[in-house]
């Protein structure tokens, strides 16, 4: 990209549980997300929900990698409760879906490069074709499945290297693709690698997002657990959330 280079806007935090949330909305994030692609070396992007930051409460590394992110965004009804606790209210969701969709309708214009790495055979593939198709010009790169075994993985490097892409969204679930991006950005070489969860599974158009009404309520997680009743053991870490977040601000 021939373009000038700006430097990151300076995004102050509020800090929940130990790790610093950015308060930004979607358009500073976009903004934040282009001066990193036009830097041209690894940012790694995080979007924090309740479940990221209880699973991080007993997990050191992903604590760790979580707190050195560049950008953490806001994900989640969760942690808006949480941040007009604290009296630093934030002003909305910036999902790793509704993020990754701006980034491919922004794609011909700003020419971003991007690969689609993660979800079951085939998911991310469909959800790049949903992504071509409703944005033409979009530049989807790669796609991969998430379904690797260690021995794939030099060859699966070598591949998301040679496509060039400017922005890679990883989709392996909560830690593994926080781990995967904290450990692999350096030789990857990407300048953008976004952790983003059941997205490729929504985009690809295999699971539908809750109605507006529920997502106004704040009640996507309903929604998503009626879809998939194996998401018990995700949304039963909201209640824990509530009660570290009493605990540890009081
Ligand atoms: N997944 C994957 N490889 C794995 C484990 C999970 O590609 O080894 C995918 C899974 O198919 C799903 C996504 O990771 O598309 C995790 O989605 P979920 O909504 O559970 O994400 P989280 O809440 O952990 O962010």
């Amino acid at each position: 990209m021939a373009l000038s280079s700006p430097k990151p806007i300076p995004i102050p935090t509020l800090t929940v549980l130990d790790v610093p949330i950015h308060q930004t909305d979607m358009a500073t994030a976009l903004t934040q997300i282009d001066t990193f692609v036009q830097s041209g070396v690894p940012h790694h992007i995080v979007t924090a929900d309740a479940s990221m930051l209880v699973i991080a409460h007993e997990d050191a590394e992903l604590k760790q990698i979580v707190q050195s992110a560049d950008l953490i965004t806001p994900d989640g009804a969760g942690l808006l409760w949480a941040s007009k606790r604290l009296k630093q209210p934030l002003q909305e969701r910036v999902s790793g879906v509704v993020l990754v969709e701006k980034l491919c309708a922004l794609s011909p214009e700003r020419g971003y490069r991007l690969y689609f790495l993660g979800a079951a055979p085939h998911v991310a593939e469909q959800a790049g074709e949903q992504m071509r198709t409703k944005y033409p010009g979009a530049h989807i790169v790669g796609t991969r499945d998430g379904f690797f075994t260690a021995d794939d993985l030099p060859a699966l490097l070598e591949e998301i290297r040679s496509a060039r892409p400017d922005i890679l969204c990883v989709a392996l679930g909560i830690p593994k693709q926080e781990k995967f991006i904290a450990q692999h950005k350096a030789a990857l070489g990407v300048p953008v690698l976004i952790g983003v969860g059941g997205t490729f599974d929504v985009l690809s158009g295999n699971l539908r997002r809750a109605p507006l009404w529920m997502q106004r309520l704040n009640l996507e997680w309903l929604w998503r657990l009626l879809q998939n009743p194996t998401k018990i053991s995700k949304v039963k870490l909201l209640p824990r959330f509530v009660q570290l977040v009493r605990q540890h601000h009081k």
